[in-house]
């Protein structure tokens, strides 16, 4: 981590550059020599969120990485990668189209919609639930701005943690309804089996990444808003994705999610 805070035009010009990769699907290399801490990465990320509001695109939620002990370990980190979602990353009609993304991946996830606000650098597992309206099934897509190298979490923040696309499925049920530790998912690509995953592997229970979520906006000043979407992180390793493929999630107890590539 660097010693001192980079200076507000170097992190403006690294968001224009990450900025500048999504929308031509030019990847960059990663900021590694760029020696940022972790309030410049997440400095880049709030730049790259105004530029998003600021052409009409709203802040719908946010999205959780990172989300297991034994990851955060590997990776030497003390607590998960969070990013923002945007409602223009929000997938309606079950198509996502990769000409306008560089390199997509999915993972199957549980998000959760807030039914009231959050914040604070202290909230607890109670409190998620007794602030969630609804659990849903989701598909996230992600897509780095980099180019090939070993992960750097730095970068990764800055670069909005990959954030892409998001879908969600129909079937909604209330925090209290099912066991959220004891979910079972099972993905599909094009009919056959890839991959299976369980909720519990989410920190041993998906809200407690939805209360880390609003520990890190707590320290960036923020809060978590009613009616936000929260991906509370890959239940299964990302998978590469291509144009032609239909993917599949099938939830115990949470229905399902499918989308298409075009
Ligand atoms: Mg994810």
């Amino acid at each position: 981590m660097s010693a001192t805070a980079a200076e507000p035009r170097r992190l403006a010009a690294i968001a224009d550059r990450l900025a500048a990769a999504r929308e031509t699907r030019t990847p960059i290399a990663n900021l590694v020599d760029e020696k940022l801490g972790w309030t410049d990465a997440y400095g880049v990320q709030e730049l790259l969120r105004e530029r998003h509001e600021r052409g009409g695109d709203p802040v719908c939620g946010y999205k959780v990485a990172i989300t297991s002990a034994a990851k955060l370990q590997a990776l030497g980190l003390a607590e998960p990668l969070c990013g923002f979602l945007c409602r223009s990353g929000a997938v309606h009609d079950g198509v996502v189209s990769t000409a306008e993304l560089i390199a997509p991946r999915i993972e199957p996830e549980i998000a959760f919609v807030m039914r009231a606000a959050l914040a604070g650098p202290h909230c607890s597992i109670v409190e998620v639930l007794a602030a969630t309206e609804f659990i849903v099934p989701a598909f996230e897509i992600i897509d780095t701005r980099y180019l090939k190298a070993p992960f750097d979490p730095i970068s990764s923040a800055a670069d909005n943690v990959s954030s892409a696309r998001h879908v969600v499925g129909s079937v909604v049920r209330r925090p209290t309804d099912l066991d959220l530790s004891m979910i079972a998912t099972v993905v599909s690509r094009n009919g056959e089996f890839v991959a299976a995953g369980a909720s519990g592997s989410i920190f041993g229970h998906p809200a407690l990444a939805v209360a880390a979520l609003v520990r890190v906006l707590a320290r960036h000043g923020r809060s978590l808003e009613a009616g936000s979407l929260v991906l509370t992180g890959g239940l299964v390793e990302a998978f590469n994705v291509a144009a032609g493929d239909a993917v599949q999630a099938r939830f115990s107890g949470l229905g399902e999610v499918a989308v298409r590539f075009a």
